[in-house]
């Protein structure tokens, strides 16, 4: 097998203990293309994951303010590495990219269904995959959130994203859990995230927390 990034040949190492805990964690990425991406260490604001901070960061204390406490955790930092393979994945469309992280994605509690952030039809055709249910392929989870047609986030300044209104309704046909953890790729100014979790909770979940691969 070889590294689904840089392409070299995957020396795979098999440990005694691997097959003693039924390890099923198997390396997708060489050890070099690995070291590139920086998990985010214990100095992380406690509710975003934001690096850099001990204690509530200064955009969760503006989410206070609008009494949004925020429930979220990540992986990693989403640093020029990050960066470089979000665009092979999805920019450029490089839909196998997705089992770099898949393995990332086991986060829920037992008691939580997983709601994935959708795309809108305009990107899935652009795209032509919806890049965190890729993620999700391999894990239950409820498509429950609808996106509507709205601009390219990534076109609209802060105070634009944080203003627009919400860009999702709910799927008709699908009950709302009583536990949610809404899954997206990468966490920005949380606005995407919060979005999701108010339409939940104004219809009848009872606690939502969420999770993103980056932040
Ligand atoms: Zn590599
Ligand atoms: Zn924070």
């Amino acid at each position: 097998m070889n590294c689904y990034l840089c392409n070299c040949e995957l020396t795979i190492h098999f440990h005694f203990t691997d097959l003693l805990l039924l390890n099923s964690k198997r390396e997708m990425i060489c050890s070099k293309c690995q070291a590139t991406f920086e998990r985010i260490d214990i100095n992380h604001c406690p509710r975003c994951y934001q690096s850099g901070f001990l204690t509530v960061c200064p955009d969760c204390l503006i989410w206070e303010e609008q009494k949004i406490i925020v429930q979220h955790r990540a992986i990693f930092k989403y640093n020029q590495a990050m960066k470089d393979y979000f665009k092979r994945y999805k920019f450029q469309g490089d839909y196998n990219l997705f089992n770099v992280f898949k393995q990332e994605f086991h986060q829920k509690r037992s008691d939580e269904v997983m709601v994935p952030i959708p795309v809108s039809t305009n990107r899935m055709q652009e795209r032509g995959f919806n890049q965190v249910t890729a993620f999700l392929q391999d894990e239950p989870y409820l498509d429950l959130l609808i996106k509507k047609n709205t601009p390219k986030q990534s076109s609209l300044t802060r105070s634009e994203r944080l203003n627009t209104e919400n860009p999702f309704e709910l799927n008709p046909d699908k009950k709302i859990p009583k536990k949610v953890l809404v899954i997206d790729d990468i966490y920005t100014t949380g606005a995407t995230l919060q979005h999701a979790v108010h339409i939940l909770l104004k219809n009848g979940a009872e606690q939502v927390r969420t999770f993103s691969l980056c932040r």
